[in-house]
């Protein structure tokens, strides 16, 4: 299938390579080409600049978010939270309507340092703005409650855990989980929470595995639900 991939962060980069070795044709969505290759930074995480990354994965083009959409089949949104629905409008609704649209993306505020804050919360979420903003999408929230090397390789972690799917569009839900069992999930680690309302809870998570991240120093780690048998 052909996938646009917004995002040069860890997350777009993981999920871009992961589906060009599944041999999906792949681009990845920037706001500007040329000053993302320019970059030469590696960043706070460790993350080398995108050029040497690329250099990896010859076959993944890097396109303006405004060039990305209209091809695609499927487009993943991995921007930062506080960015995702410009990055969106940028795409285009009409690149956007009947698509699928993999949500990962958590609306964290990391305006006043660390630990951030959530920028939206408990009435509402990220997944449910994005899907109210392109009424035409079909919205799946998925793979936001792990780290990005977890999301692609989920045997990183040992044992059974779990990964989760919200959104109005059952169709679109079922897409979405035989690419999470190309990704490597078993069938019975992904859960589907209902609609896109869901999202609240997965984003609402994010500041215990921000804790959890600190605690156990590690990002390799994700959640397991235990159900009971009566
Ligand atoms: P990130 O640093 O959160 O986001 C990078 C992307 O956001 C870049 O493509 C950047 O565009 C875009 N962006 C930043 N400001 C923008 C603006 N003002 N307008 C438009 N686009 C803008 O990268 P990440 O760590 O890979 O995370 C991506 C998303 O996944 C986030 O929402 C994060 O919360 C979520 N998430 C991350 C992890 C993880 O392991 N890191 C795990 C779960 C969920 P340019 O390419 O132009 O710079």
């Amino acid at each position: 299938m052909k996938f646009a991939v917004l995002g040069t962060g860890m997350v777009g980069r993981a999920i871009a390579a992961r589906l060009a070795q599944l041999g999906h044709e792949t681009v990845i969505g920037t706001r500007d080409v040329d000053a993302t290759l320019a970059r030469t930074d590696t960043d706070a995480m460790g993350t080398p600049p995108f050029r040497e990354w690329q250099q990896g994965v010859p076959g993944v083009a890097l396109k303006a978010f405004d060039e990305v959409g209209a091809n695609a089949e499927i487009i993943v949104n991995a921007t930062s939270g506080q960015a995702s629905l410009a990055a969106l409008e940028a795409v285009g609704t009409a690149a956007l309507a009947g698509k699928i649209v993999i949500d990962i993306a958590n609306p964290l505020d990391f305006s006043n340092g660390m630990p951030p804050v959530l920028s939206v919360a408990n009435t509402d979420s990220l997944g449910e703005q994005i899907q109210r903003a392109y009424p035409g999408a079909r919205v799946v929230k998925t793979l936001n409650t792990m780290n990005a090397s977890v999301m692609i390789d989920p045997a990183r972690v040992p044992g059974q855990h779990n990964v989760f799917l919200a959104g109005e569009d059952s169709a679109a839900k079922a897409t979405v989980g035989a690419l999470l069992a190309d990704f490597g999930w078993p069938a019975g680690a992904v859960i589907d929470l209902g609609g896109i309302r869901a999202a609240r809870g997965t984003e609402m998570y994010l500041p215990l595995w921000l804790s959890l991240w600190g605690a156990l120093g590690t990002g390799d780690f994700n959640i397991a639900v235990v159900r009971g048998q009566h």
